[in-house]
């Protein structure tokens, strides 16, 4: 990072509300029972937040214990930024590399018994990798499946290079309120718990089982679940936009950029690449210095609203890979260097991902995650 990037606040920036990630942790926790461990998922650098700003945070001053992450290179970044918690990998991970398993001591899933022998065979003599084992109930991702699942789990339990802490599954439509949505939510609990339960007919005693997300924990909490694992909620996001949450979230991601021109056009000027806007009237246009390369999508041109000096401006033309135009007809005073919130509070405003997500059919999740690398994170305590 060059040293005048170092204060940041310069172009394009995300502040990351360590104040608003507390307050998530604590209702989220407040959803939980006490044989329920919060897990913290900060895979994909923690939604997009910063993984060495949010897990740190989460481990030091939220007494979180327990952490996932999508792959093994993000797990090696946990340790190396000094995260002690357990640190479980989500996805799959070459058995080549069942000796960085070790370690850094991670947990890894075992996405079916022939992954399960390998990650074995790789795994010098005397030593034992810690897994949970991935069983699929409905999400048709990784896992053990049907009616031969409980066979091939015992074999894994019995590989002599495993030691199996575990079993989990992944909810796919714990954010519907549709009653057939409910039920399948339900049955695929219960079809881990009966795993569970056949284990431990087998005399094969199951330290974790453990299927709630997010929306499990808001809409299908089910004590039984040892672990919690609650991703986007940690974030301030939600599930399912439509869905409202039983506990009140505080978006912990701010996108801003500044204003680099102000200029005033007449009417019938066309505005930026493609000729898609053109003003009908006298128009007092900011040119902003973020666009799509910051993973402010393109797809936004046209209909979203930011915020600048607490008011909503249009976001007119196309989006541009590093600037944007907004409409400031009717706010006053806008200036270069004036502060743009793209999403985030400005005075009484507020424009959320979640919103920005609705606007052209995704999730909030992605446009978090797709904020891009030379969007500068920076921690705000409070
Ligand atoms: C990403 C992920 C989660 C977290 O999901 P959220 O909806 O963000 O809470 C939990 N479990 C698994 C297996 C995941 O891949």
């Amino acid at each position: 990072m060059k040293s005048f990037e170092k204060s940041g606040f310069h172009r394009a920036w995300a502040e990351i509300s360590l104040g608003a990630l507390k307050n998530n942790v604590e209702k989220c926790r407040s959803l939980l029972s006490d044989k329920n461990a919060l897990m913290c998922v900060v895979k994909a650098n923690a939604y997009g937040h910063g993984a060495h700003i949010v897990a740190p945070f989460l481990e030091n001053e939220c007494g979180a214990d327990w952490f996932a992450v999508s792959n093994l290179v993000e797990a090696a970044e946990l340790r190396e930024m000094g995260i002690t918690g357990e640190i479980l990998i989500l996805g799959w991970t070459p058995p080549e590399n069942a000796l960085q398993l070790l370690e850094y001591d991670i947990i890894q899933a075992i996405t079916d018994l022939e992954y399960a022998e390998s990650l074995s065979a790789h795994t010098p003599k005397g030593e034992k990798i810690r897994c949970h084992i991935a069983i699929d109930t409905g999400m048709t991702r990784i896992g053990l499946r049907g009616d031969g699942a409980a066979d091939c789990a015992e074999k894994i339990f019995r590989l002599p290079n495993l030691s199996v802490e575990g079993i989990f599954t992944h909810l796919s439509v714990a954010d519907s309120p549709d009653p057939e949505d409910i039920e399948y939510t339900k049955s695929q609990a219960e079809k881990l718990y009966d795993l569970k339960k056949e284990l431990n007919r087998r005399l094969i005693t199951v330290e974790h089982a453990h299927f709630l997300n997010s929306a499990g924990c808001a809409y299908h909490f089910d004590p039984r679940s040892t672990l919690a694992r609650f991703g986007i909620m940690l974030y301030g996001l939600m599930p399912n936009a439509s869905y409202p949450l039983p506990v009140e979230l505080e978006p912990v991601m701010e996108l801003k950029a500044k204003v680099a021109q102000v200029k005033t056009v007449e009417a019938g000027v066309d505005v930026s690449y493609g000729r898609t806007y053109t003003t009908s009237k006298e128009t007092r246009l900011a040119v902003v210095t973020i666009g799509y390369a910051d993973g402010y999508p393109r797809l936004l041109s046209g209909k979203a609203e930011v915020l600048i000096k607490g008011r909503r401006a249009k976001v007119v033309g196309r989006i541009c890979m590093d600037q944007l135009m907004i409409d400031v007809s009717d706010i006053p005073g806008v200036a270069p260097g004036d502060t743009v919130t793209l999403f985030g509070r400005d005075g009484d405003e507020i424009v959320t991902a979640d919103q920005l997500a609705e606007l052209i059919g995704t999730v909030g999740y992605e446009i978090v995650c797709g904020i891009s690398p030379r969007v500068q994170r920076i921690e705000i305590r409070d």
